[in-house]
């Protein structure tokens, strides 16, 4: 097995992602989008061309009562 697998989803700010546009690696700049019942999910804009890279649902940790 050559390939490095990373777990699905790790809890980490993304430091670079490719943009389909640019053909290369950015730094992202991340817009909120959209509040959900489930968390506030997330949009990484390339700040080169404004393109979406990707994006994420930031689940909040709820406090257990
Ligand atoms: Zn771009």
């Amino acid at each position: 097995m050559s390939e490095y697998r990373k777990p699905a989803f790790e809890r980490m700010e993304a430091s670079l992602l490719a943009c389909p546009k640019c053909k290369r690696a950015v730094k992202p700049r991340k817009r909120l989008l959209l509040v959900l019942p489930e968390g506030d999910k997330y949009l990484y804009l390339c700040p080169q061309c404004g393109s979406t890279c990707g994006d994420t649902i930031e689940t909040p940790l709820r406090p257990n009562r």
